[in-house]
């Protein structure tokens, strides 16, 4: 073997424990975080947003099936998802509102208060709360 031939095998050999180190730490790190139950994701949810979350899809789990296979059809460009909410038009993150669960893939594109707003209406059904959704709902488009 020549002195070369030894200095690339040493070479080789310096990489491969180097790239296995790197692939073994991000391993570990990915572990630790799923151990945390945390995601790997910049805009992580809060702590609390995450455990109302679960306590939600475990009081609805029809919901929660409901959410998926929305989330799937979007996904797969079946089902297009506006950048303005439906109630108030603002551009903003939009939640998929489910009116019936029985129809998964029928939904209207709510921003958070507005989802919050039309959940309360279903929940106490006070003609006021739903009067204030449809205002909010008719007044979409004016650049309101
Ligand atoms: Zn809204
Ligand atoms: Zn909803």
């Amino acid at each position: 073997m020549t002195r070369e031939e030894r200095q690339v095998r040493k070479l080789a050999r310096e990489v491969r424990r180097r790239v296995a180190a790197a692939v073994e730490a991000q391993l570990r790190e990915a572990r630790g975080l799923a151990a945390r139950g945390a995601r790997a994701k910049p805009f992580a949810l809060s702590e609390s947003t995450r455990a109302g979350n679960l306590r939600w899809r475990r009081a609805h789990p029809e919901g929660s099936r409901a959410h998926k296979q929305v989330y799937a059809a979007v996904r797969a460009g079946r089902i297009p998802r506006p950048d303005r909410c439906e109630g108030c038009g603002l551009e903003k993150r939009l939640h998929g509102h489910h009116e019936d669960y029985a129809k998964p893939l029928q939904v209207r594109w709510l921003c958070g208060s507005c989802h919050r707003l039309a959940h309360s209406a279903l929940c106490d059904g006070t003609a006021q709360r739903r009067e204030t959704l449809a205002v909010r709902t008719a007044s979409r488009g004016e650049g309101v």
